[in-house]
């Protein structure tokens, strides 16, 4: 006997990368292991030296074929075995590594849009919706669309044994999220990257797309963010540590702002709920602020705090992995 075992990866698109996956037969009892690709396919080699190797790095259930049948998160990594210029995973892992003390927590809200017909869902062919307002969290079919692809999504998020731990319809019509969280780097970017895969293969079977551009429509609007939900044991315990990682963020904004992800000044715009890209601010319940820290965060003295800056196409290595720098690096005296 044997089962499937689907090898998912990062490819080397640009600005924003692309998922890419395919099926290897494993023979039962066996793991699944190293294996490759043709990088001159993928943006990630020249055909003259076109090898690319996959190493797993999560492995679950596969929900859509069932029994057996594995999903298998893989980085890449040159023939030598040293990661590929595009595998963001390594400096991740170095990060959560060097400050493990101080135990990080990632929760990231993954924004979306469901695409048909290059418009998004439900949205009337040459025309607009009516103005944003009643679809967020929305009930009934002049508001909603999608929900039996985000139901099937959910399922499958939890049928693969992933922290997925909430959904609902966005400001948009045919926009929606989904959270991953709270779980430490860099297993929760890998999570996140099989929910995205799970969602771009779910929806195929309902001819939809999905697409994760921060400002798919421009105009009056809500883009689609990742909205980075962090904490550490010492901000789980005490206020002045909430500070002291606000306060360092915003010595790091520039940095931070260049690496949340393609686009992010067509989205952080000052409106729809942003803070403008070019400054940076946090406050307690502020929506309008690049840094949010909840009512009850204020309230109980401690807790979590909330980036919103992050775009919904950006990697999730390379914001968790930035954000343990900076906030644990000030963090850690
Ligand atoms: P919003 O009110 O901004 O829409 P959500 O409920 O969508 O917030 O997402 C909040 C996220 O924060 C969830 O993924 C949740 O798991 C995560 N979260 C909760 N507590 C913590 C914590 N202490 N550290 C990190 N993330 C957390
Ligand atoms: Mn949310
Ligand atoms: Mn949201
Ligand atoms: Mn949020």
């Amino acid at each position: 006997m044997s089962y499937r075992a689907e090898y998912i990866w990062i490819d080397g698109t640009e600005p924003t990368p692309l998922l890419r996956s395919k099926t290897k037969i494993i023979p039962s009892g066996e793991e699944p292991g190293i294996w490759g690709f043709d990088g001159s396919s993928t943006n990630q080699a020249p055909g003259s030296a076109s090898d690319c190797v996959l190493r797993p790095v999560f492995v679950c259930p596969d929900p859509i074929r069932g029994g057996d049948d594995k999903l298998v998160m893989c980085e890449v990594l040159l023939t030598d075995f040293t990661p590929h210029p595009t595998n963001t995973r390594a400096a991740c892992v170095a990060a959560a590594e060097k400050y493990a003390d101080q135990e990080p927590l990632f929760g990231i809200e993954q924004e979306y849009t469901f695409l048909k017909d290059g418009r998004p869902l439900g949205w009337p062919q040459g025309g607009f919706p009516g103005p944003q307002g009643p679809y967020y969290c929305g009930v009934g079919a002049d508001e909603i669309w999608g929900r039996d692809i985000v139901e099937a999504h959910t399922k499958a998020c939890m049928d693969a044994g992933l922290h997925i731990s909430g959904t609902n319809a966005e400001v948009m019509m045919g926009q929606w999220e989904f959270q991953i969280g709270p779980v430490a780097p860099p297993q929760v970017a890998d999570e996140l990257y099989v929910a995205r895969w799970l969602l771009y293969r779910i929806a195929e079977d309902f001819d939809v797309a999905v697409t994760i551009d921060p400002k798919p429509m421009p105009g009056d609007w809500n883009g689609a963010g990742a909205h980075t939900n962090f904490s550490t044991n010492k901000m789980r315990e005490s206020y002045d540590a909430i500070i002291t990682a606000c306060e360092a963020l915003g010595k790091n904004a520039t940095e931070h702002i260049e690496n949340y992800g393609a686009g992010v000044e067509r989205r952080l715009t000052g409106l729809h709920e942003t803070a403008p890209w070019t400054e940076f601010s946090y406050g307690v319940s502020d929506r309008g602020a690049s840094v949010r820290i909840p009512w009850q965060v204020e309230k109980e003295g401690k807790g979590y705090i909330e980036d919103r800056r992050p775009n919904a196409n950006c990697d999730p290595y390379t914001v968790t992995r930035l954000i343990v720098e900076t906030c644990c690096g000030a963090l850690a005296s």
